[in-house]
Parts: C-alpha cells; structure tokens; sequence
C-alpha cells in the first residue's frame, strides 16, 4: 500500500465530489451563458456552488468569482486591482506590500509590478515565518493601495497573522476617511483611496477562519484541488466594490470580471468540496491532523540524529512537518522513501524543480546547504497512524545508509 503524505502539493478529489460533478459532464452538459433548459441547469449547479462558496467565507455568492486555479486568482486580485486604479488615474506612483515567502503566483506578479513602476515592500519574516506586525505598520506608506499576506505558508505551514492585519487596515481606512470627512467639502478633494487587503488563503482553508468579515479580506484566493476538489478550478473573492480591472477579455463572463466558458463540473466540485469543509467544527477536524503529525514528528527526533524541525508547530496548520535531514540531500530522500511507496516533497527544490533552495526557507534565516536537506511532509484527513508509524520506521535506516554514502 502507497502512502501519501504530501496533501500540500493536491488532495484527492472526495467520492461525494467526484459524484456531484459527473452528471455536468454527461446530462447536464449546457453552457450556462445559453438561454435554453440545458443552459439555465448548468447556471443553476453554478449558483449552488457559488452558494456553498460564499457560506464558507460569509460573503454574498456575487462576490465569488470562478478562475482557472489559485495562480489566476493571485494575479487577478494583485494585477486587476492595480490595473482598474491605474485607470483612474494612470500617474499616480502606488506602494504594494508584501511578504517574502509568498507564493511565486504573489512575488512574480509583484515583481513584473515592480517592472512597471510600482513599488513594492517585501516584508522579511522571523525564524519560524511569521510577519512581523509593528515592522508591517512601519511600512504602510501614504500610496501603499494594496497588502497582500497570504494565510497559511505551503512550504512549512506557518499561519500569518490575518486578523490583526485585518484589523490594521480597517482601522487606518477608517481614519483616514474621518479625517477626510473633518475638511471642508469645498477644499478637502477627492476622497483618500483605501488600503486593500488580499490573502491567499490556499493553504489555510482546511484548517483555520476564513470569514472574509471577521478578517476585513477585501480579496482572497482559494484553489479546488488543495481542498478535496478537482484541479484547475479556484475562486477570487473580491469584496463588492473593490475596483477590479479583467486581464483578460471576450465573454464577459463573472460581471466582467473573468472571460471565458464556466468550468462547470469544476465549479460544482469545487462547490461541493467546499460545503465539506466544517467551518464550524475545525477544532476536532484540527486535533485529530495534528495529533498524527506530531506522532510523526516525535518518531523522527527519536530516531533520527543531527534533524531540525523548521516547522513551528504552535504557529502552523496541523498538517505541515517540515524537516531538515543534515548531511542528506532532499532529493535523495524523496527518491529512497518513492521506492518504498512513501509520497513526500523535497523541502528545498522550488516548483519548478530548479536546484535553487527555497526562498521561504531562506528568509527564514535557514543556511544553504540546510535548506537543501529538507523534506516536507503534509498529512491529509485520510492520513492514519498506521501510515506514520512505517513512515517513523522506514525512514531512519534511509537516513543512516544515505549519510553513509555522503561525501
Ligand atoms: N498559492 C498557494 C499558497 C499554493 O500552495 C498554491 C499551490 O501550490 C497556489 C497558490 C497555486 O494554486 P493552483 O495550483 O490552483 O494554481
């Protein structure tokens, strides 16, 4: 039997999902722009989706729109936004804030900004990944338009700050309109533009408070097949009157928003995957997770010398362990524990498969050569005891026979 120990990189599609997507595939098959009886079923397995998505992150189902994936998502909310201000006004110098352990899908899309002529803040993140709040609040500047902190890290798990983020920017809009509203009509100008806030929630969905109102989350990213969904499905929640430009034109699709034909099977899963997750109820789903990884992460600092856990686990998802096995390189792990049908992902290596260690790793403060031993395990709600207990087995006599082998 394979074990699957990396719920990070993609989940499997839920039996329930996979059965409220099969008939869009087959009878239900109409394009939801048609007028016609096949067209108005497919709006209305739409609609459901956009329902149960909106339930999640209580907002209204108009404010949900459907992408290809959270890497649309993520340059939609950060290009779109600046595009649709740029608009308006297409001289005005705008500041975006940022992390440096973002996603690439957030630090490309801010660098080809950058390119262009906005400037933007990386914020730097102490050892165990987390922002810090008060170097935040420093670096919000009179331009800033836009922050953009994403929830949960998908490399070590830590769980950002959201809701004092939140809070930060509600308050300072706040001010900042009050302030306006104190000046005489007659001289006080146009009104002072907001601070917007965006996360990419992709990672923390499973497991923490995404209530876009309780947080003040203008926009949030979300992807189908990290949640028990199917791949190539995502959804951008985008606050109503949040000014967001489309990148890409033709069908007038999503209020303008997101050209293109409604995947709709996609949609429908991802809808129904969503209605899975027990928002009111993460606390149970929570301990079980994390009962399993810490028996994991117990087992291999038992057994296993000269190993550094990066993941913080007061701090991070239950579902994250991430480790560095000093000596070894990732790579040679990954390949040994593949052998023995034991799936995980090399902690170092970035998405691309490039031989560059990661950069959340190292704004971490995590040397090199570490960065390049590391392995991440992420366990899923299917996860068992079982498995991690031939994992804690399995894995010291590779470590052993690997270091051995080592220059
Ligand atoms: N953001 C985060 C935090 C992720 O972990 C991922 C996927 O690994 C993405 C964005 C991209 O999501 P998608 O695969 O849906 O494009």
């Amino acid at each position: 039997m394979k074990i699957y120990l990396d719920y990070s990189a993609t989940t499997p599609v839920d039996k329930s999902v996979v059965k409220a997507m099969f008939p869009y595939y087959s009878n239900k098959f109409g394009n939801p722009s048609s007028l016609h009886s096949f067209g108005q079923e497919a709006v209305k397995g739409v609609d459901r989706a956009r329902e149960q998505i909106a339930w999640l992150l209580n907002c209204q189902a108009n404010e949900i729109v459907f992408t290809s994936g959270a890497t649309e998502s993520d340059n939609l909310a950060i290009k779109g936004l600046i595009k649709a201000l740029l608009k308006k006004d297409k001289n005005k110098k705008y500041h975006i804030i940022t992390s440096a352990i973002e996603h690439s899908a957030v630090l490309e899309t801010c660098a080809e900004l950058e390119r262009e002529g906005i400037e933007v803040t990386y914020l730097p993140v102490g050892k165990n990944g987390l922002i810090d709040i008060n170097g935040l609040k420093k670096s919000i500047k009179n331009n800033t338009v836009l922050i953009s902190i994403m929830y949960a890290n998908s490399e070590v798990g830590c769980i950002e700050p959201i809701n004092d983020i939140g809070k930060i920017i509600n308050k300072i809009n706040e001010k900042r309109l009050k302030e306006w509203k104190n000046i005489s009509p007659k001289s006080r100008g146009d009104k002072p533009h907001e601070i917007y806030f965006h996360t990419d929630a992709v990672q923390a969905i499973n497991y923490v408070n995404c209530d876009v109102k309780y947080n003040f989350i203008d926009l949030l990213s979300l992807s189908g097949h990290k949640i028990y969904g199917p791949k190539g499905i995502g959804v951008l929640y985008v606050r109503s009157g949040v000014p967001l430009s489309a990148l890409q034109l033709g069908g007038h699709h999503e209020n303008n928003i997101r050209s293109g034909t409604l995947n709709v099977p996609g949609i429908v899963g991802l809808g129904s995957a969503a209605s899975l997750i027990n928002k009111s109820n993460h606390v149970n789903i929570n301990k079980i997770i994390a009962g399993r990884r810490d028996r994991l992460v117990v087992g291999i600092i038992k057994n296993i010398p000269e190993v550094i856990l990066n993941t913080d686990r007061s701090i991070s998802t239950p579902s994250h362990a991430h480790f560095s096995f000093l000596g070894v390189e990732g790579e040679s792990i990954l390949i040994s524990l593949d052998l023995e049908g034991i799936a995980v992902s090399t902690g170092s290596a970035c998405a691309s498969g490039s031989l560059k260690p990661s950069h959340v790793l190292l704004a971490m403060g995590i040397k090199e050569e570490v960065a390049h031993s590391s392995i991440r395990f992420t366990l899923g709600k299917n996860t068992t005891i079982g498995e991690i207990d031939k994992v804690i087995k399995i894995l010291p006599p590779i470590i052993k026979r690997l270091r051995s082998m080592a220059p």
